[in-house]
């Protein structure tokens, strides 16, 4: 695995130290995504943060058998015993604009002996992408969040915060202020905005950020998060990345648009102008790939039970196995490029991704699933053109169009099943991240929807 140089390593801790303490800083708070996509951390005061940067802040191994409902899944080498280290990469260091005198920064899982932890979800997204630089290939990404703006009721409950119609300019007035502050500490952290609007739910939001490497792309997708909900709090609002937040309203989607280009990100291998649909051949099997392997897919990028409530017919989520040009119904939409930047901006869009995942498993397994596109040559099915779910059994049995899972469990067990998905994970990440899902599907069995509609939407 190409790793840097250690005198980059040492500079790049440096000014982060130098950094952390012309800012004033307390606390540098070192985060990861747990296997339920939640978003965790210590952090460190500055006095140690030049050591601990190098060193690591150590986490008992139980964290990576850790639901988004707090219990612990029972995993062989993951209890009371045992540590790992988190070490930041000094690359992902920002100033946290929403926390007083705090700075963030990204963390690798080590062992004890200084190697990647098999369980790393983010050393799983650098094998991918280093799987993929063996093709030739860098993979470019960008998530496309929604989130939900809520107000607390009487009762604590978290309510939309407005009743906005869908990019109606009501809507952009009443969020207009805390909408400008998160644009503003988005752009303070280097995260580049693209657009805004009100979406179609009450309260949901819009924000898109541009596309990176598919590494910084995973990271940025963390700021993001923490950096909505964090100046949200700050205007005494609450931000929900829950897929469904609300039985009655809209779902938030976190579309996973994709490219592959040469390695030396000069060349946008998916874009051939001469076609008409204007993707390559590579595009093509790539996109084979991923709708190949989707019902597995799903175990990771529609990663909680909340998920399949989103995941439903003419919801523009997607409920069906189609990919088609400008199709919000399909699974996988191909996006018309830009008007005089055809080439730049072809990509491929996946909706069935919602911010319950955790980025750095969703993203690997779409490049696993595409790389197998490739490998193995698959064809594209033809394009669905019109909205899936209005074809008849015959149509859609033509086209390929089935059913999406349609529930954790369903996505589950066929992630389980899915050989190439797995072995990519490799064993410890595929056994804690299953033992994970599996303890939430045994917990939420016994609870109401109300239950779990209420620990979505503060979990995520
Ligand atoms: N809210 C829809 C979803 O759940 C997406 C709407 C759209 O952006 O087309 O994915
Ligand atoms: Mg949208």
């Amino acid at each position: 695995m190409a790793t840097e140089p250690a005198t980059d390593v040492a500079a790049q801790r440096a000014r982060v130290v130098e950094q952390a303490q012309a800012s004033d800083l307390r606390l540098v708070r070192f985060l990861y995504c747990d296997n339920d996509g939640i978003i965790r951390g210590k952090a460190t005061g500055v006095s140690g943060l030049g050591s601990r940067l190098e060193t690591g802040i150590g986490l008992t191994v139980a964290m990576q058998a850790f639901s988004m409902l707090d219990h612990l899944a029972s995993v062989d080498g993951m209890g009371p015993a045992g540590e790992i280290r988190l070490v930041p990469d000094p690359e992902t260091f920002v100033i946290a604009p929403y926390a007083p005198r705090t700075g963030v920064v990204l963390i690798d899982m080590l062992t004890s002996d200084r190697r990647p932890y098999a369980a790393d979800p983010r050393w799983f997204l650098k094998r991918m992408i280093d799987r993929a630089a063996g093709r030739g290939l860098r993979i470019v990404a960008a998530f496309e969040p929604e989130w939900s703006l809520a107000a607390l009721d009487p009762s604590g409950s978290w309510v939309p915060a407005d009743q906005s119609l869908c990019f109606s300019t009501h809507g952009m007035n009443d969020a207009a202020e805390v909408i400008d502050d998160i644009v503003s500490a988005l752009e303070a952290q280097g995260l580049q905005v693209e657009q805004y609007y009100p979406e179609l739910g009450w309260a949901q939001q819009e924000l898109s950020i541009a596309h990176r490497p598919a590494l910084r792309a995973a990271d940025a997708h963390l700021l993001y998060r923490e950096t909505v909900r964090g100046v949200a709090a700050r205007h005494g609002l609450r931000a929900s990345f829950a897929p469904k937040p609300w039985a009655d309203q809209a779902g938030n989607g976190c579309h996973l648009h994709f490219s592959a280009w040469d390695l030396d990100g000069r060349t946008n291998l998916f874009s051939d102008t001469s076609n008409p649909q204007g993707i390559s051949p590579v595009a093509r099997q790539f996109m084979a790939g991923v709708l190949g392997h989707l019902g597995g897919l799903l175990g990771l990028t529609c990663a909680s039970a909340n998920s399949y409530r989103r995941l439903q017919p003419q919801m523009w989520a997607s409920a069906y196995r189609v990919w088609g040009p400008d199709n919000r119904e399909a699974a996988l939409r191909l996006p018309s490029p830009y008007w005089g930047m055809e080439a730049e901006s072809t990509n491929v869009e996946l909706k069935a991704c919602d911010s319950s995942c955790n980025p750095y498993l969703a993203l690997g397994g779409v490049i696993a699933a595409g790389l197998d596109g490739i490998e193995r040559q698959l064809e594209l099915p033809p394009p669905v053109t019109v909205d899936p779910h209005s074809l008849d059994d015959e149509e859609r049995a033509r086209l390929g169009a089935t059913r999406l899972p349609q529930g954790l469990s369903e996505a589950v067990a066929a992630l389980r099943e899915d050989f190439l998905m797995m072995d990519a994970l490799g064993d410890r990440l595929s056994t804690s991240y299953l033992a994970v899902k599996d303890l939430d599907i045994a917990a939420l069995a016994e609870r109401d929807e109300a239950y779990e509609y209420e620990a979505h939407r503060f979990a995520y």
